[in-house]
């Protein structure tokens, strides 16, 4: 064992828990605070929405959650467990392979359960402040003042000092919004994704759906159920075929391009020079990197949706390690991946890895940066990282194990399947000897657990 530090993991969505098992394996005295009262992240369902502002635009949300009451997960269960945690089909619960977002809630529980994190986290706590305690010393040296509130209690602010903060404060809340000639002045109903949760509202409405992602795919598609007219409206015109096969399939389903103007009469005007009287403009845009509550001095920013500089997307070159922030990449399989970040993170605390100088991390961001601008990639999208070798050669930095050739496989056929067939990849799929070989693999026998 190494050194012993007091961290404080802010988060208890996949990215915290699995950063405290870490820290608490390399003997870490941890402290996970949660704003919610229990653990999950964006797994812990919110049905009520209604205190939120529609369009999400307070720097401090209410809600945390953006998941919608149907929502079934995009990745098979196979693919998605933490290493030495399998996402087992338990008797009694939704047993499917892509299932409904409340089993991965269940399978978060049970991973606190198994590695007794439950007394670690002080739930009803929310983090109001972090920054440096004493800012000037050397950043091995920098320790972290933390302010939280409880909502439980008389609401007293508590501030405490650790060695050490962990950030797993997620990144699908806080909405992103496009700017729209017209949207301030356009009174009808308006709202983001993140409060939406089921159709029925939107009952014979005719309503717009901004935004072609998978969000805005699959709210579009159990909205024409119940809409008058659904119309989607997206910044690139070609579509897949799982898509268009879903609007020829119904007849209220409409695509269009981008949207032009947004007039006072609820009229919405399309790039094309279209145009349709809406009720409700829903807007699946996406989401922002938010972090109000961290006082870094300027030394981490978020600029158009890059938070920055962090080498290897955790590390801020002159905080690190004291200050890391997991579960920033986004398009990676998530649950494995963090799990590799809280190791690093953990062994580095404790002194047994060190960190790249200063020089060589900032060296290391601009090449990245310079990269990405030659590839074309903007700003925006610094953190998209696409593909399963970032996630292997990061693990080499902690001698993590690399992905194993089935899931990595499971994973793309089940992206395949979905490009194919938008409406029904979860339910039918081509990959059967994958998924055998799978289950059979030490990985999912690991526990000891039988499988039925
Ligand atoms: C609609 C939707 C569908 C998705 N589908 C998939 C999918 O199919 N597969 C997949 O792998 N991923 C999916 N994701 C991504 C999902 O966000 C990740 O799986 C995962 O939840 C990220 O974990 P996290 O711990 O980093 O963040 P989160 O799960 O967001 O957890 C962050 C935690 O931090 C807490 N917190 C935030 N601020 C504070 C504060 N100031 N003080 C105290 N606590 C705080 C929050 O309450 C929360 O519990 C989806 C996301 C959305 C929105």
């Amino acid at each position: 064992m190494g050194e012993s530090k007091s961290v404080c993991v802010i988060g208890a969505g996949p990215s915290g828990l699995v950063a405290a098992r870490e820290l608490l394996r390399e003997g870490h005295k941890v402290v996970v605070l949660e704003q919610k009262h229990d653990i999950g992240g964006q797994w812990l369902y919110e049905p009520n929405t209604q205190e939120e502002d529609p369009l999400g635009r307070e720097p401090w949300l209410k809600v945390h959650s953006s998941i919608y009451d149907s929502l079934r997960l995009m990745s098979p269960r196979e693919v998605m467990g933490f290493t030495d945690f399998p996402f087992l089909a338990k008797k009694g619960r939704d047993r499917r392979r892509f299932p409904g977002h409340r089993e991965l809630f269940l399978y978060l529980k049970d991973f606190c359960d198994w590695f007794h994190l439950g007394d670690t986290i002080k739930f009803n706590t929310k983090v109001h402040y972090v920054g440096p305690f004493n800012y000037g010393a050397s950043r091995e040296d920098l320790k972290w003042v933390v302010r939280s509130k409880q909502k439980t209690k008389s609401g007293e602010e508590v501030e405490q000092v650790f060695d050490a903060v962990v950030v797993a404060t997620g990144h699908y809340s806080k909405p992103r919004l496009p700017c729209i000639q017209g949207m301030e002045k356009w009174r009808r109903k308006q709202m983001h994704s993140h409060i939406y949760r089921s159709p029925e509202p939107f009952r014979g409405e005719i309503v717009v759906v901004i935004g072609n992602s998978f969000s805005g795919q699959e709210i579009s598609l159990e909205l024409v159920k119940v809409a008058k007219e659904v119309h989607l409206s997206s910044k690139t015109v070609e579509i897949y075929d799982g898509l268009s096969k879903a609007i020829s399939k119904h007849e209220n389903f409409h695509f269009h391009p981008q949207i032009d103007t947004l007039r006072e009469d609820g009229s919405v005007v399309f790039t094309d020079g279209s145009s349709i009287i809406a009720d409700t403009i829903l807007y699946c845009t996406g989401y922002n990197y938010s972090f109000p509550f961290l006082d870094t001095k300027g030394m981490v920013v978020v600029d158009d949706n890059r938070v920055g500089p962090l080498y290897e997307h955790t590390f801020p070159p002159s905080l690190a390690p004291s200050l890391s922030l997991v579960g920033i990449p986004k398009r990676i399989l998530g649950l494995p991946f963090f799990e590799s970040q809280g190791k690093w993170i953990a062994q580095l605390l404790s002194g047994k890895r060190v960190l790249p100088s200063y020089d060589e991390m900032m060296k290391s961001i601009d090449d990245f940066y310079h990269s990405n601008e030659v590839a074309g990639i903007a700003k925006r999208h610094t953190h998209e990282i696409n593909g399963f070798d970032y996630c292997d050669k990061y693990g080499e930095n902690v001698g993590f194990p690399k992905l194993e050739e089935w899931r990595k496989e499971l994973c793309v056929s089940a992206v395949i399947n979905l490009f194919v067939n938008l409406e029904t990849y979860r339910d039918s799929w081509n990959a059967d000897d994958k998924v055998q070989e799978a289950l059979r693999s030490p990985y999912f026998t690991q526990l000891g657990v039988e499988l039925e």
